[in-house]
Parts: structure tokens; C-alpha cells; sequence
């Protein structure tokens, strides 16, 4: 089941979409972002909770997701720099 962390949640004001089969994935993915975008240079084991507290189940796009990772992928990073 493919899981979903919106970074607005988070409680910023972005964007930007983290997509995964795992949490582990997705907190990857998020700190990632978190370093490269929001300038966080690491995420605090309280920052770790917020994002695992955030991730939803993608019930939207379910197993669509495997065909399309990689162009989505493509489609977060543009995001991730503002151009939409
Ligand atoms: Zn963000």
C-alpha cells in the first residue's frame, strides 16, 4: 500500500509531496527535502515523530504508483524548486 506525507502538514508552508511503499521511505524522502529546501542541515528525533504522525495512506493512487515513480519523482523535485 503506497503511503503519502504532505510537508504542509509539517506545518510549512510547501508543496511539496513525499511518496512511498514504507515509512522509511518516505522519512527519507522527507529529510531530503527538509535539508535541500528548508534548509535543515538534520532532522530532530522530534521533527522524525512529526513526519511519521503525518503519513497517510495513499488511497488516491494506490498501485498506479509503481508504473509512474520515477516521472513523479521528477514532477517532486520541480516542485521542490518552486516551479509548478
Ligand atoms: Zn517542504
Amino acid at each position: 500500500m503506497a503511503k503519502v506525507l504532505y510537508c504542509r502538514d509539517l506545518g510549512m508552508d510547501c508543496d511539496f509531496v513525499a511518496r512511498g511503499e514504507t515509512d522509511d521511505e518516505i522519512l527519507r524522502k522527507a529529510e531530503e527535502h527538509a535539508e535541500r529546501v528548508h534548509g535543515m542541515s538534520e532532522v530532530s528525533p522530534d521533527m522524525e515523530d512529526k513526519i511519521l504522525d503525518n503519513i497517510h495512506e495513499d488511497a488516491e493512487r494506490g498501485t498506479e504508483l509503481e508504473a509512474e515513480r520515477s516521472e513523479e519523482y521528477e514532477a517532486d523535485e520541480e516542485a521542490e524548486r518552486g516551479i509548478r
